[in-house]
């Protein structure tokens, strides 16, 4: 991360000294978390907010709950925010939460306290105009519920802003569940316009079913595009005459074990959609997926990031250097209709307004295309601008958000 901060430094001609000005977190919360289990004893976990920078607005970004969970990774993914808040064209800066757990190991009251928990130990640094958290992996709209009340009760009051991703019983957003996946979609089609003469018809392999995964394959079949292949962690489906996305997604059985599909050939292997024959790859699981012993049996030419840092940056310049490649739009575009949709919530919530759903998926629409186009402007300017480098999409995006954090940083004063 932080080689491809330097490198989007220089493409973006800025001065080399604000490496550390814009990678380094403002802030790092560790808690410790403390839940009854169901077996009467105490188990203690470890949780984290990562609060990385706020000059362009509160801090903004999920909580994770995963047993593989580290400070460090925690680290990488609020940068990560930072950027994607800005590239975003959005009032917020970055952070990310996590809980080192996993889970599916709890019962439902156990994650509730857990989820009560969090919030009671970081109750004095988060809030609407502070750092608003949200869902990610295996967070959802059931957790927010309970995080909003924990806050709400410590507070003395209703705060429906302190967190986005909400149920819309509670004045969530009702596109925000499938907004990244949505995003996803409207990128994917946008770029397919740009590079493949259309969506129409083209075979789209989507590796993790998930939230992200399974909305992304729903939206780019009502596209017009045939998903071909689908995984999750028990295995993968491939069907090369199209895989019933709807019939998928909305299967809590496949959404549970993809192989539970009715149709189409099943695996074990998780890999599956990465090989398969598929015009558009979307990786849409875990990061560090797309690895560069994996480069040579990919066959997409588009690949788009549903999931956060999927991507090994290796691997990328291997698919950059064949000819017949296209380009892998970058997390930090192509997912950022999650939080987009959440900053669409927030600003409901901050207002005591509320939107339809087809209000706020249009608006999320011609948000993220409208970011599209001034990312495709970045990239034809910073290649001009850097004609002996590859400049790749992602150090296009990466340099855009810099610039706008770093204009930010100059107005304010601090460099
Ligand atoms: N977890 C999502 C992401 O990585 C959404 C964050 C948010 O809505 O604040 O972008």
């Amino acid at each position: 991360m932080s080689q491809v901060l330097r490198e989007s430094i220089s493409i973006a001609g800025l001065p080399t000294e604000i490496h550390d000005m814009i990678f380094k977190p403002e802030r790092i919360i560790s808690v410790k978390i403390p839940v009854r289990m169901d077996n009467g004893k105490i188990a203690v976990f470890e949780g984290y907010r990562v609060q990385h920078n706020s000059v362009l607005g509160p801090y903004k970004g999920g909580i994770r709950f995963h047993p593989e969970v580290t400070l460090e990774t925690d680290m990488a993914l609020a940068f990560g925010m930072t950027l994607k808040n800005s590239l975003a064209n959005i009032p917020y800066g970055g952070g990310k939460g996590a809980v080192k757990v996993d889970p599916f190991k709890l019962s439902e009251r156990e994650l509730e306290e857990l989820s009560r928990g969090y919030v009671r130990a970081l109750f004095p640094f988060i809030g609407p105009d502070k750092d608003i958290p949200a869902p990610d992996v295996n967070t959802n709209p059931r957790i927010m519920a309970w995080m909003v009340d924990e806050y709400s009760k410590l507070a003395g009051k209703n705060v429906p802003a302190s967190f986005t991703g909400k149920p819309p019983e509670l004045g969530g957003n009702p596109a925000r569940i499938y907004s990244t996946g949505f995003g996803v979609a409207v990128i994917a089609k946008a770029a397919a316009e740009v590079f493949a003469g259309g969506i129409e018809g083209k075979r789209v392999a989507v590796h993790g079913f998930g939230n992200v995964g399974s909305y992304a394959a729903l939206w780019l079949s009502k596209f017009g595009a045939k998903v071909v292949a689908i995984s999750n962690i028990f295995g993968s489906v491939y069907d090369p005459d199209g895989i019933d996305a709807e019939l998928a997604a909305e299967n809590p059985e496949v959404l549970k074990d993809v192989r539970a599909y009715p149709k189409g050939q099943k695996f074990n292997d998780t890999d599956v959609p990465l090989y398969v024959d598929a015009d558009i790859l979307v990786p849409a699981s875990l990061e560090n997926v797309i690895t560069p012993e994996k480069v040579p049996r990919i066959k997409a030419k588009l690949i788009v990031e549903g999931a956060n840092g999927p991507t090994v940056p290796e691997a990328e310049r291997q698919l950059y250097m064949r000819k017949d490649f296209y380009a892998v739009v970058p997390d930090i575009l192509a997912n950022s209709g999650g939080v987009i949709g959440s900053y669409l919530e927030w600003v409901q919530n901050l207002n005591w307004y509320k939107m339809s759903e087809e209000e706020v998926r249009s608006k999320l629409e011609s948000i993220m295309l409208n970011n599209y186009k001034i990312v495709m402007d970045a990239w034809k300017r910073f290649r001009e601008k850097n004609p002996e480098k590859m400049v790749t999409m992602r150090d296009a995006s990466f340099a855009l958000a810099v610039e706008r954090i770093y204009e930010a940083m100059k107005l304010r004063g601090l460099i």
